[in-house]
């Protein structure tokens, strides 16, 4: 046979590195850290096999670990050692967070990145402060439409991003979905002399059932209704593209999608749309359902967890947040 092209010519071994389109190396990962100050021992979480929830006082040890693996940036999330109707434990000066990153920023090279968010603060597990007329028991069988109080909460956003980088944040990064938090954040960091600690925004977050198991790592499954008029619609891309410019002309410095497998279209969009990096999630559920399927003998782990992740890159993402960062980073050196 005579054919003039025969593309497995790029595919043998020696070449294929060469001509390899996409690359993932430990730094481009994040690995998301649970800090709880309930907690006196590690707490694994069932539903995200090799993750713990760790004391405040192992958040160092905790982090150490991250490093070791090659990954050198890290997410805190928190779970506080009390909550109430406004989440007044986010932005404490003596919070999970603030103490927790005042150790790690002391002790390790760590790149800190906190989530500022609400729903683990606040005893109804909504994403801010709720609507008046909820907040005054008016509703005994509230209206699922009716949830967070918008504006009210970018006060509260404002107070809880400045009090990270106060004890040493590198990069905030606002997950609520609420409309304007990025302007709201950047104005605050601002006025406090906090110009050079950037904002990493969850820009199109989607109202996504691929969150589950991250409800029993960080305690914050709402107490009622769902979280469906502030993250996005999962059937919506063109919105995606209004939210992220919205949270790019308010300053954000990194735009993040979440989750990342089943929104693959939107990260292109977002690389071919936008010159700012871009992030992506890849949530609990997706890492979850690999571990599943390979606890069965179905799949073989560390290739699919390889090969998602690679996927993601392809599409468009600089960054990827994902529970498999240790796990692969390991591999990868
Ligand atoms: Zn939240």
């Amino acid at each position: 046979m005579d054919l003039t092209h025969r593309p497995r010519r790029l595919r043998q071994d020696r070449i294929r590195g060469l001509v390899s389109e996409t690359s993932l190396t430990p730094a481009d990962l994040i690995a998301p850290v649970f800090i709880d100050a309930t907690a006196t021992t590690r707490q694994p979480i069932e539903s995200m096999p090799g993750h713990e929830r760790v004391p405040i006082e192992e958040s160092v040890a905790r982090v150490e670990e991250v490093l070791e693996t090659g990954v050198e940036a890290v997410m805190l999330f928190g779970i506080p050692e009390s909550k109430d109707a406004t989440g007044t434990r986010a932005w404490a000066d003596d919070g999970v967070i603030q103490e927790a990153t005042r150790r790690i920023t002391a002790e390790t090279d760590a790149y800190v990145i906190t989530d500022v968010c609400l729903c683990e603060y606040t005893e109804h597990g909504h994403c801010g402060t709720l609507e008046p007329e909820l907040r005054d028991g008016e509703c005994e069988t509230p209206d699922p439409s009716l949830t967070v109080d918008n504006d009210a909460t970018l006060t509260s956003l404002r107070r809880t991003a400045v009090s990270h980088a106060a004890v040493g944040a590198d990069m905030v990064a606002p997950s609520s979905m609420t409309d304007g938090m990025v302007g709201a954040i950047r104005d605050g960091l601002d006025d406090e002399g906090f110009h050079d600690v950037p904002i990493m925004s969850y820009a199109a977050k989607y109202e996504s059932a691929f969150y589950g198991p991250f409800r029993d790592a960080a305690d914050g499954a709402p107490a009622f209704g769902n979280r469906r008029h502030y993250q996005m619609d999962p059937a919506n891309s063109r919105e995606a593209l209004r939210e992220v410019r919205l949270d790019a002309d308010a300053g954000a410095d990194v735009l993040m999608v979440k989750p990342a497998l089943p929104y693959l279209d939107i990260v292109r969009d977002i690389r071919q749309e936008f010159d700012h990096p871009v992030a992506a999630y890849n949530v609990s559920g997706e890492y979850a359902m690999l571990h599943a399927a390979a606890e069965k003998g179905w799949l073989d782990l560390e290739e699919v967890a390889l090969e998602s992740l690679l996927s993601i890159k392809r599409a468009g993402a600089d960054l990827i947040l994902t529970y498999f960062a240790e796990d692969v980073a390991g591999r990868l050196r």
